[in-house]
């Protein structure tokens, strides 16, 4: 079940080299070290993969539900067990905390597994009934082969949030993982395997976005594409599906607002706050980057959380003490850097953070840098309107609601919103009228796997979650009986 040095698609139920015979490195980040080797698959593995995915699904598709339970409950049992050898693979492969691995990312991916293999067996559709005359039904049918395609930030994860509902829903799959978080999804097909998936019911093909990713998308088999990544990729895959008429599910960027009223709990929002901007290195794409507060506790709540984000720990994933593990790569590291060093050329004020941390031993060419908090921009600069995707927030008073909502929307996103009051009728009002698909009030990432998940605006199309995923990945058909 464990981590390998040379990794293998997975295709037609068997673990596979791509057809080139070529690799891509896959680097540690924390050591920025190459430590394994995964496939650098093309379209002639994309179409094995699919071909292989067409010949399983007749009978895959027409099998009963609670085969795909019993599967599907078997996989999440596998990973379950392996709970440690998943955290830590998943940890070397992305940067982030072992004990975050351990207690997030792993056990919600066996709980993507779970959830949707019962989900499929409670699933109905409904009726629409014209008295004396006729009865329609709607019959909900998988699609066919869909392409599933997931990013680094949360690899396992969100690549088990797509391909548990495709499955259990009887379509089969051809996904490709981040290829720079490949790991998991590589243990994830011995899982697979074990647990008796029929061959060619999932295929995880890896390699490079622009040839495999591409590829799947470019198939004129593959039915739909569930994609999570960036706003600029999802507009490429828009523009190439669309055409062809596949169902398209696209969850993107975002530039999470985070509004603060005076009259919040302020230690519990404060606990929060440090979370929601800087868990998993800000890489998570509902953390909250643009922090605006009422002007009453501005002063109060900059002073407190500049100093508790410079008692966050950095550094050896592993260590139990550690709060932030490394950037995921050196490019994401750079990228980081630049908008910081934009932010300083658009007038703003770094009030902590932002400079690299120098590691020692194993760790020196680690991919590591303090989070950083800034003040003093407009709501118009880039540093506030672009998503950075890492360990920078901007902080910003307001005087008045309608100000704060104006500064919330003012951007091309509209993925996640936070806000804190004790008064729940300001709460309500605020909630309606911020442009974002989740609204949390008085928390953050409480994610109830029965909820309607995505962006508006710019951060996406479509929404995954509960109900949502399984209509998402089958077809409606209205079914009429006219009475005798
Ligand atoms: P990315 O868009 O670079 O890559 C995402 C995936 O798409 C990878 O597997 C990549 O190989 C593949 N890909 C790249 N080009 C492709 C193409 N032309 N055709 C098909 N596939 C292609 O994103 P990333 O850097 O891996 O992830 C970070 C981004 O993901 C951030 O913008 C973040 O906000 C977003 N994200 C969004 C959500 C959400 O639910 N809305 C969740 C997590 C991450």
């Amino acid at each position: 079940m464990g981590p390998d040095k040379y990794l293998k698609n997975y295709i037609d139920g068997a673990l596979v080299p791509a057809v080139s015979g070529d690799y891509l490195d896959n680097v540690n980040p924390a050591t920025g070290k190459v430590y394994s080797y995964l496939p650098d698959s093309d379209n002639r593995d994309v179409e094995r993969a699919v071909e292989a995915a067409e010949r399983a699904f007749p009978e895959w598709s027409g099998s009963d539900v609670r085969k795909r339970f019993r599967i599907l409950t078997r996989i999440a049992d596998i990973i379950e067990q392996n709970l440690d050898v998943f955290a830590r693979a998943e940890s070397v492969d992305s940067g982030k905390p072992y004990s975050m691995a351990r207690s997030v990312d792993i056990p919600r991916s066996q709980a993507n597994f779970r959830f949707f293999a019962t989900a499929i067996i409670h699933y109905a559709s409904e009726s629409h009934h014209v008295a004396g005359e006729t009865i329609n039904f709607t019959l909900r049918q998988p699609l066919g082969v869909v392409g599933c395609i997931s990013p680094w930030n949360l690899p396992l994860y969100l690549f088990s949030w797509k391909i548990a509902p495709a499955l259990a829903a009887g379509n089969c799959v051809v996904a490709k993982p981040s290829e720079l978080t490949p790991m998991t999804a590589y243990m994830l097909s011995k899982a697979c395997i074990e647990a008796g998936l029929p061959k060619g019911v999932l295929n995880i093909v890896h390699g490079l976005g622009g040839k495999a990713g591409q590829a799947i998308v470019d198939s004129p088999k593959v039915k739909a594409i569930s994609f999570t990544g960036g706003t600029n990729t999802g507009k490429k895959i828009a523009a190439t599906a669309a055409p062809a008429f596949k169902k398209l599910s696209l969850e993107l960027g975002g530039k999470n607002p985070n509004i603060i009223f005076a009259d919040c709990n302020f230690d519990q929002m404060m606990v929060e706050t440090l979370r929601s901007s800087f868990s998993n290195n800000g890489q998570i794409c509902l953390c909250g980057s643009r922090i605006y507060i009422e002007r009453p506790i501005y002063e109060k709540f900059r002073d407190e959380f500049v100093k508790r984000t410079q008692f966050l720990k950095i550094g050896d994933p592993f260590a139990s003490v550690t709060d932030l593990g490394a950037l995921v790569s050196k490019a994401h590291l750079d990228k980081v850097r630049s908008y910081i060093s934009l932010a300083e050329v658009e007038g703003g004020t770094v009030l902590c953070g932002g400079t690299e941390v120098e590691m020692q031993g194993e760790y020196e060419q680690g991919f590591f840098i303090r989070p950083a908090v800034i003040e003093g921009l407009p709501i118009s600069c880039r540093t506030n309107q672009e998503e950075i995707f890492g360990p920078v927030v901007t902080i910003a008073p307001f005087d008045t609601e309608e100000e704060a909502i104006a500064m919330a929307n003012g951007t091309q996103y509209g993925l996640a919103a936070t806000v804190w009051t004790r008064e729940i009728s300001k709460a309500n009002r605020v909630a309606e009228k911020l442009q974002s698909g989740i609204v949390w009030i008085n928390c953050w990432m409480e994610r109830d796997l029965r909820t309607p998940f995505g962006g508006m605006k710019s951060s996406g199309m479509g929404r995954e979650g509960g109900l949502e995923a399984l209509r998402f990945f089958t077809e409606p058909k209205n079914v009429c009986i006219k009475y005798g």
